[in-house]
Formats: structure tokens, C-alpha cells, sequence
């Protein structure tokens, strides 16, 4: 179904996302098969593909979030979506070639809940100890002692008791050291020991797991597919407005039974009257008889007209099954071959109905 959010496509998605969102491998199989074409008619993802496809956005870059989460927020604001489903529907797209990923940064999760946020403590490798202290250091070559600049007093060494004569002649500075408090061993560089924010897991540097952030751009290679996909109904959406009615596209609306619909269009008058209804489903072949749920969809929703369009065409058995619904009086049942047809095809639907309208001066 092109208009849930719960519908969780990636096949990359099968493990448990930071925000809890587990996923059954279940509802990944099922939806496999067809989720591609369900993602390509979703309205927020040709949103999306049509800001790639004019320009307005050239590539996508992760930001950091709140919860130090790397997000997409041009993308979320296109499209109206979750950061989740925003980062599925990238993944999704990417997998499908339709956009290019690079690596834009490595970042280090916990390897327990894939957090991450974290609390870095540096801590002794010869015994764990994180009581660690810093300071600039001081080698005697002679005897080999090595201490903190402090306690060479007046260059004698504090181990031999011998004078020091010059620097890079019987003594060297090694640099920063630091001196474990636990053991008095000095190192030179500590192990880093992280614990999460969410779950304090602990685990060593070595023990983390790396994960890429992707960039996202269109593949130019697919701008001719894209393009038999994508629709503009902006003419649509101008023409009902210059009616009066207010248009918007894509739409989530609330049905009678309480589920949250998105609609390829909504157009509606002043006080909420005059609903208009349009979605729009395309496929690469005539549409089966799966696409009945549209119907259902549309009838959650109270309207004066629903407009259902299929590209390139139906089915035999779905043409057979829509018959049943297309005497309905508020409901239109439109197969249409090429989507560059869609908006007047709609725009003659409506036309009666916009015509009764009266105009706003
Ligand atoms: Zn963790
Ligand atoms: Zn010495
Ligand atoms: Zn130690």
C-alpha cells in the first residue's frame, strides 16, 4: 500500500533501529516483492524525487541530531516524514539504484544497542585502572627512568640522583605521558574505554563497531525511469485553488475508522465541505486487483468526490472487480496510459464539479 507508514520495505532493515522500531522478518518478506513500486508512488517520495529531479536539492547530507542521531532534515521536510521512514526510504531508493550513496562519515556505535553516545574514559592497559594522570615527561637515557618534568628538581634525576647535562645529550622529552596512580606504570597511549548513554554498555575502542552515514544524490542515470514515474499536479492543484477551494499535495488525513491516510491530493472549500479526494497509482504494468484497498481507503474518508487514478491501466480481473465502483456517484475510476496525461485527465473530471464552485473574487 502506497499511503501507510508502517510499511517497512528495506531489506537492509532487518535488524532493531535505536528508536526502538523492531522489525519481524515477516513483514520484510511480504512486502518485499512489491515494495519498490509501493515506495515510488508514495507522494512524499515523488516529492522527494522531484525536488532531485529540478534542482531545488542536489544532494542530501546527514546532520548530526538531538539525540545524536545522524538525520536528513532537507529530506524530512520534503517529504513530511519521520526521521526513521526518512532514512528507510533513502536506503530503499539507494538499494534500488534510483539514488547514489557515498560514505560522508565513520561513526562508532556500541556494539550492544547501537548507540552512539558516549562517555570516553581513558583507562591503564597493564590494569584497567582510570586513574590516570598527565603531564610533560623526562627520560633519563643513562639509567632509562622516565617521570613527570615536575620531579627532575634542578635536572637531577630522581631515580640515580645523577646531575642531567643537556637535552638530546643524556636526556630526552618524550611528550605528554600519562602516569597510572594504580600500577605507576607510564603510557603513552591509553585505552579508551566507552560506556553508552543509553544502556551504559561498556566496551573497549577496539571492541566498537563502525558505521557509515551516507550522502545521498539522484543517479543520473535514472532520470528518464524517474520521470515516467513522477507526476506534477501542481496544474491541478492551481486550478482548484483559482476555484476557491483549498489543494494541497501530497495529504494525510484522518479516516472514520481513526487511520491516518495519505491521499495523492486533497482539496476541500471554505468550512471543510466539498471534499475532493485524488489518488494516483502507477505501475510498470496493468495494476491487479491489490490496488481494491485504494477504494477502501477513499471510502474512510468522507467526500463529495473521489478520483481514483491508475497508470498505465488495470487488469482484467481488477477492470472487473472496479466495475463494481465505478457507479458510485462520487467515485471516478480513471486508467490512464502515460502520466503526463494525469492532470488533465483530472482536470477534466473535475471540471463540472469546479465549474458548480463559485469563484473567489
Ligand atoms: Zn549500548
Ligand atoms: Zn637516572
Ligand atoms: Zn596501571
Amino acid at each position: 500500500m502506497p499511503f501507510t507508514d508502517k510499511l517497512l520495505f528495506s531489506k537492509k532493515n532487518i535488524y532493531t533501529t535505536r528508536e526502538g522500531g523492531e522489525l519481524s522478518n515477516t513483514e520484510v518478506l511480504e512486502s518485499e516483492k512489491t515494495s519498490f513500486i509501493n515506495i515510488l508512488n508514495r507522494s512524499d517520495v515523488q516529492a522527494l524525487l522531484k525536488a532531485f529531479m529540478n534542482g531545488s536539492i542536489s544532494v542530501l547530507k546527514p546532520v548530526m541530531g538531538q539525540n545524536g542521531d545522524f538525520t536528513y532534515p532537507e529530506a524530512e521536510k520534503i517529504m513530511g516524514t519521520s526521521t526513521r521512514m526518512t532514512r528507510e526510504i533513502l536506503e530503499a531508493l539507494s538499494e534500488e539504484e534510483i539514488l547514489t550513496y557515498e560514505v560522508f562519515t565513520v561513526s562508532i556505535i556500541c556494539p550492544y544497542c547501537s548507540d552512539n553516545r558516549f562517555v570516553v574514559e581513558l583507562v591503564c592497559p597493564h590494569c584497567d585502572s582510570t586513574r590516570l594522570k598527565i603531564g610533560i615527561t623526562i627520560e633519563h637515557l643513562e639509567c632509562g627512568y622516565i617521570g613527570f618534568e615536575e620531579d627532575f628538581r634542578e635536572m637531577i634525576c630522581p631515580k640515580c640522583r645523577k646531575r642531567m647535562r643537556a637535552l638530546g645529550i643524556d636526556y630526552r622529552k618524550p611528550g605528554v605521558m600519562y602516569k597510572c596512580i594504580s600500577c605507576k606504570e607510564f603510557v603513552g597511549e591509553p585505552r579508551k574505554k566507552y560506556a553508552c548513554l543509553k544502556e551504559k554498555h561498556v566496551f573497549y575502542e577496539n571492541d566498537s563497531v563502525s558505521k557509515e552515514v551516507y550522502s545521498y544524490t539522484l543517479n543520473p542515470k535514472k532520470k528518464d525511469f524517474i520521470g515516467k514515474w513522477i507526476m506534477d499536479l501542481n496544474p491541478v492543484v492551481e486550478a482548484l485553488k483559482a476555484r476557491g477551494l483549498s489543494a494541497r499535495t501530497p495529504a494525510k488525513i484522518r479516516g472514520k475508522s481513526g487511520v491516518e491516510h495519505t491521499f495523492t491530493l486533497f482539496a476541500s472549500g471554505d468550512n471543510g465541505s466539498d471534499i475532493i479526494l485524488i489518488d494516483v497509482l502507477v505501475n510498470d504494468r496493468p495494476i491487479d486487483d491489490s490496488a481494491l484497498s485504494l477504494i477502501f481507503k477513499a471510502l474512510d474518508v468522507d467526500a463529495s468526490k473521489r478520483v481514483m487514478v491508475f497508470i498505465p491501466g488495470l487488469t482484467e480481473k481488477a477492470r472487473t472487480l472496479f466495475d463494481y465502483y465505478r457507479v458510485l456517484p462520487n467515485m471516478r475510476i480513471i486508467e490512464c496510459k502515460n502520466i503526463n496525461d494525469v492532470s488533465n485527465m483530472i482536470l477534466n473530471v473535475l471540471n463540472p464539479f469546479v465549474e458548480a464552485h463559485p469563484r473567489i473574487k
